[in-house]
Order: C-alpha cells, then structure tokens, then sequence
C-alpha cells in the first residue's frame, strides 16, 4: 500500500469488544497495519463486552462472519433459531415465524458473548498484522490533518502511536465520542434488563420466544444443554428486590410472565441486571476518526438488534478502507471514506432505532388508542400491512443497501 502519510499504524481501533475485534478481523485481509486499545482484559470477570449475555446473531451477522472464515467456529458453539413466537401477555392471539416459511436454515443463532469472544479474539490474535494493547488507559486523542495520535497507559509504561484513521469501537459511554467533541442524546427508558439461563420443563429445541407484557417484555432463547437464556425487561422500581429474589421467588415471577408454554422454570443460573438507555451519537465521524457500534448508536435490547447493526457499521466501514486501499495513493483517514461511511449507515440507524424505540413505545403505551390496537390480539403484527414482514427483515438483518461482507462476500 503506498501512503502520503508516515505513521506508526494505518488503523488504530480503540475498543477491543464484540465490535472492535470484528472491525480488526474484519479489515485484517487488507495488509494494514492494525492497532487494537483495549482496557479490560478478556479473562477479567469485569469485561464489559464478552460476558454471560447472549447474542442472537442475524443472518447478515452469519454472513459476514462465513465471510471472515470464523462462522464454522460460531455455528458450532451457537443454537439455530429455528422459529420465533411473539405474544402479548394478557391478550388472545400470537404471531409465529419459522425459518421454513422464510425459506432458509435457521431464522438466526443463539451464541454465547464469552463464547463469541473466544472465536474472534481467538482469530485475531493469529494474525500478524493485529497489535493489541491490552489493558490500556487512554489519557488523550489528538487529530491533525495527517495523523491521529492518542496516548495511553499500558502496564507500566506511556504510550503514544499513530495513525491514518482512529476507530471508535469503546461502547455506549465512549470516551473516544468525548475526546472528538462529538456529541450524543440519550434516552433513558427507566427499564432494566435482567439476564440469565433456566431449565424449562419441556424442550425450548429450537425456538426463541418474545411475549410483550404490560410494563417490558421477555424473551427465552435457546442454549446449549437444553437451557433457555432470558432477557427480562423490567421497570427500574423493581429490579433491586427481583435481583435479589431467592431462586424459588424468582422463578415463579419469570413463570407468571411467561406462562406455561414451556412447562416449569427451574435450575436457575447467574442474574446479571442492564440498566436500558437509547444512546445516539450527533455525528459519526470528525477528523480522521469515526465511531461504530454502541459507541454510535446503543438501542433497547427489545428486538435483539443492537450487535447486528454494529457489525453491519463494521462491514459498511471496511467496504469504504477496501475500496480506498485500491487506489494508488491511499489515505485512509480521508474526509471523503468518513463521509461516504457516514452517509451509507444513516437509513439503517434511523431505521432500527425509530423500529426498536417503537416496539418499546407501542408495548409500554397506556394510551386508549393504542391499547385497542393491542386488545385486538397481535393485531398490529399480523395484520397492520407489512409490519410482520418488517419484523421479519429486521430480525434477519435484510434492509436496506447492504456492504459486501454482510452480503458473505470476502474482500479479494
Ligand atoms: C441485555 C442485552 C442483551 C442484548 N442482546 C443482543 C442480541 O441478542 N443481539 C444483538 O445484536 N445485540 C444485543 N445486545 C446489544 C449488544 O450487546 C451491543 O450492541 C454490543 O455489545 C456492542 O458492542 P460494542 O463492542 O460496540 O460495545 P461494548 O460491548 O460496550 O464494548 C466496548 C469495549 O470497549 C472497551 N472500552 C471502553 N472504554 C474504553 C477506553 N476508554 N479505552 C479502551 N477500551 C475501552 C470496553 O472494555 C469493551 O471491551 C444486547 C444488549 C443488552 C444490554
């Protein structure tokens, strides 16, 4: 690659999670020289990304990682969706997709975070052109016209490195968006997510359940074992006494909720509560840097879409690095690669926070109109034309114009 510019690195990604190390992977075909700042370490307990979540992967999402040569590892530590049913407690009717109907394999994939921090960080510390830092504290980011430089403790030592462009990829509280001087909104839903696994009397098999309920939802995916993981949303106010609910208490409540489909709840793991916000980034990019994943945009985990839209940021991004490392003089920190990524992710970002910020709205409204619409049964999601079909190209992470790792294409 010839570069105008001199710097210790082509890319430096600050945010070594689920999207750094995909942004790292996912450029690293490219013959660039790539820098990966992390602060927590992978085996510490607090690591904020690869913890005891689970993700449910969209077929966009399997697309690239087949493309990025890690989905064989993937599939065989996740759990095939192999159909979804959406309900709304307290009202007739429900609303069933399965993969036969939409004609592919699997709907989606069930994977556990630690699991998927295993095959990526895996990957990417076999290749010799990814550095990591890890852990590291950033103290300050500086953009020049032709380099970014930040600086950071690691160890014991100061470090300073630069580069043509400088990712974003340090999550909803990104310290990168401040440093920039980007600003962000931020919705708070005054809900909690609390998370876990449980055995369920009858197989869960292959199916993810959704029951919208009066005040949050639920939702039960398949896991490994025979084990179903939850994500239970709840209002604040009572978080604190479910969280430290005695298992048996605990069970009947997620049983009153969910109701009898899947038998008895038992054999109850690890509780680990999410406080749920809609944070959305002014901008997505400055000088010579641009930010992804939940730095960008984190949404309420409603409708399981948050990772899938980040690494649809990661593809977007790496298509508009390839085709600029094609040229004969390249820098990649360009205003035009930064505008071009920015304005290709704004249909998707609009789209899926406007859809997820919706379902919240919709099941969480006491208003007398939309409550006759629920009242009608899943009216709205069956019969509001082309709302299931919407639903349905979300969860599978089909809109729009879609870059080419998440179509499965590999960079040549
Ligand atoms: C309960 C729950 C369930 C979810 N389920 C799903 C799902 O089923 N499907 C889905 O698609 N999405 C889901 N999501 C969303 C998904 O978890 C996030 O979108 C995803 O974790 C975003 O990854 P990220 O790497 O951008 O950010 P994060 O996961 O927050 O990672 C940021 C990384 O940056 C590091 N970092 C932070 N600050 C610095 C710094 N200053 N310097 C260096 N490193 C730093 C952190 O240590 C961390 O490793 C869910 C979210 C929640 C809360």
């Amino acid at each position: 690659m010839h570069s105008s510019v001199k710097t210790d690195f082509d890319i430096v990604i600050v945010g070594g999670g689920m999207i750094g190390v995909s942004m790292a992977l996912a450029i690293s075909s490219l013959n660039l020289r790539i820098a990966v700042i992390e602060k927590v370490r992978r085996e510490h307990q607090s690591q904020p990304s690869f913890d005891d979540r689970s993700t449910a992967l969209s077929r966009s999402s399997q697309s690239m990682f087949t493309a990025l040569g890690v989905w064989d590892q993937i599939h065989d530590a996740s759990m095939p969706i192999k159909s979804i049913h959406v309900s709304d407690q307290g009202r007739f009717g429900f609303s069933h997709i399965t993969a036969e109907e939409q004609e592919v394999e699997a709907l989606g994939y069930v994977v556990i975070n630690r699991v998927l921090g295993d095959v990526l960080l895996g990957n990417a510390k076999k290749k010799s052109n990814i550095h990591f830092f890890c852990p590291a504290e950033i103290t300050s980011v500086e953009s020049q016209e032709d380099y970014c430089n930040v600086k950071f403790k690691s160890q014991d030592s100061k470090n300073s490195i630069s580069s043509q462009l400088l990712i974003a990829a340090d999550g909803a509280n990104s310290d990168i968006r401040d440093f920039l001087g980007i600003g962000m909104k931020q919705i708070n839903y005054d809900q909690v997510a609390i998370i876990g696994n449980l055995l369920t009397e009858k197989p869960i098999a292959s199916r993810a359940f959704e029951r919208f309920l009066e005040s949050g939802s639920i939702a039960l995916l398949p896991i490994n074992k025979g084990r179903a993981a939850f994500i239970w949303i709840i209002p604040t106010k009572d978080a604190e006494n479910l969280m430290s609910a005695p298992e048996n208490i605990f069970l009947s409540a997620i049983q009153e909720v969910f109701g009898l489909r899947l038998g008895i709840f038992s054999s109850l793991g690890e509780r680990v509560s999410y406080p749920l916000a809609l944070t959305e980034a002014q901008r997505l990019y400055s000088r010579r840097s641009v930010i992804i994943g939940n730095a960008a945009n984190s949404l309420h985990p409603v409708a399981a879409q948050g990772f899938n839209l980040g690494l649809r940021d990661v593809a977007t991004l790496a298509d508009c690095i390839y085709k600029e490392t094609l040229k004969n003089k390249t820098d990649l920190g360009n205003s035009n690669l930064l505008f071009e990524y920015s304005e290709w992710r704004q249909h998707d970002h609009k789209k899926l926070k406007f859809f997820t910020d919706g379902l919240v709205r919709l099941f969480g409204s006491q208003r007398k109109s939309v409550r006759i619409l629920r009242n009608a049964g899943m009216m709205y999601f069956d019969l509001i034309p082309g709302f299931r079909k919407l639903f349905i190209k979300h969860t599978m992470g089909l809109t729009g114009r879609l870059p080419s790792l998440s179509r499965g294409i590999a960079f040549k």
